[in-house]
């Protein structure tokens, strides 16, 4: 470790939230994209992530965000 260096961008957890579709990190807010699912809500980043989402929650929360360029 030379050279040590502050990264502020991957900074999870600090006020926002993961979206479980893309990974992307949502920020809490009013205009923020939300579904709650067995008493816990989720933010996604847009309706697209949503919809998906809905369609299979169980895939997303038993694999985990999957980075899809
Ligand atoms: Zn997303």
């Amino acid at each position: 470790m030379e050279h040590e260096h502050h990264d502020h961008s991957m900074h999870e957890g600090a006020g926002g939230h993961i979206d479980p579709v893309c990974g992307m990190t949502v920020e809490e807010g009013p205009d923020a994209i939300t579904m709650d699912y067995n008493g816990t809500k989720y933010y996604f980043c847009g309706p697209g992530c949503r919809r998906a989402f809905e369609k299979d929650p169980e895939k997303y929360l038993k694999e985990g965000p999957s980075m899809h360029m």
